[in-house]
């Protein structure tokens, strides 16, 4: 498919349910702009707070139907642990996303972990988890307290899944706990490098330190609620901060265990679309079992004069992102029903 979508199918006047914003990677930080790792993609530290606020004001303005708006992590820039500003900085983003009218779920990244222990994250603004809705008499649907994931329906069918994807992880985690000891094996069996987060020589190169995965218990949750989902036919959306298909994706960007993550979501029909960042450059890809993969471009590498989120707006038959700046409009067609009737 085209990257842009024709006029006449963006127009089309089939009903719409409810929209929903998608925005990643702001990363602000009060610093001049500086440069990725590898100095090819410039980074506008201070700028991003003002691109958050332009977003802020678009969906404030634009759409009668949004229903909530999806932050895909890494909100501050791991500097700020660096320069002590990490608590200011959140409160600075926090303030902004204050302006937003309707509710906004926060995935946790990296750069979360770079400047707050999970503890921390766990206590904080960053913790969306009150917003989660309950499957009455499905106890198998309620996550565990281990890890920080769970779903929310924003319109009658259509259910979303926030997923930790640093459930697995050296990062943000007490490194006296089992748990710690246990993530920081699976990382050296798949990375002998003496520097943790290079994926040099790497057959799996997305085993670095500034990724992490799902732990078998929230698989065995995503599978419980998935399942939920298919028998009451019901659309599903799930976030993540790491992306999990590869032709989404830079490979050095998805997370540890991304197959086990897929296993799990192409055994069920109901899942439409999965929104990630992490990877700055942007990526999609519909997977063989018509899933829609979109890893959204980060808004610290947007320049001034450009604009990085989307809205999407959900129809009876798929969805669409409307995508502003750098990111591209998308249609998302639902997948077609298997030929076993
Ligand atoms: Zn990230």
């Amino acid at each position: 498919m085209d990257d842009k979508p024709n006029p006449e199918t963006l127009s089309e006047s089939s009903e719409r349910f409810f929209s929903f914003g998608v925005i990643a990677d702001i990363q602000y930080a009060d610093l001049e702009d500086g440069y990725n790792f590898h100095g090819n993609r410039r980074r506008y530290y201070r700028h991003s707070l003002l691109h958050l606020q332009g977003a802020i004001e678009d969906w404030n303005n634009e759409s009668s139907t949004l229903r909530c708006v999806l932050q895909l992590g890494d909100v501050i820039d791991g500097y700020n642990a660096q320069y002590k500003t990490s608590e200011k900085s959140l409160e600075v983003v926090m303030n902004t996303f204050k302006k937003l009218k309707v509710p906004v779920h926060h995935t946790w990244g990296n750069h979360e972990f770079y400047n707050f222990s999970r503890d921390y994250l766990t206590n904080s603004e960053l913790n969306t988890k009150f917003l989660e809705d309950q499957i009455v008499h499905h106890p198998e649907t309620v996550p565990s307290e281990n890890y920080y994931a769970y779903h929310f329906v924003p319109f009658p069918k259509f259910r979303f899944i926030l997923l930790d994807a640093y459930d697995l992880s050296v990062l943000g985690m007490d490194q006296s706990s089992p748990k710690y000891q246990q993530c920081m094996k699976i990382l050296r069996e798949h990375n002998p490098n003496t520097e943790l987060n290079s994926p040099q020589g790497l057959s799996e190169p997305q085993f670095v330190q500034f990724n992490g995965g799902f732990s078998q218990e929230q698989l065995n949750w995503l599978n419980e609620v998935l399942t939920f989902s298919d028998t009451n036919q019901e659309k599903v959306v799930i976030v993540s901060h790491l992306p999990i298909y590869p032709e989404s994706s830079d490979s050095v960007c998805l997370a540890w265990n991304y197959r086990d993550a897929l296993a799990v979501i192409w055994s069920h029909e109901c899942v439409v679309c999965f929104f990630a960042g992490h990877t700055h450059d942007g990526g999609y890809s519909e997977d063989p079992f018509g899933v829609h993969h979109v890893s959204l471009e980060g808004v610290i590498e947007t320049a001034p004069d450009s604009q990085a989120f989307g809205t999407v707006h959900v129809y009876p038959d798929k969805m669409m992102l409307e995508g502003r700046g750098r990111v591209p409009d998308r249609i998302m067609n639902y997948k077609k029903k298997g030929f076993h009737f």
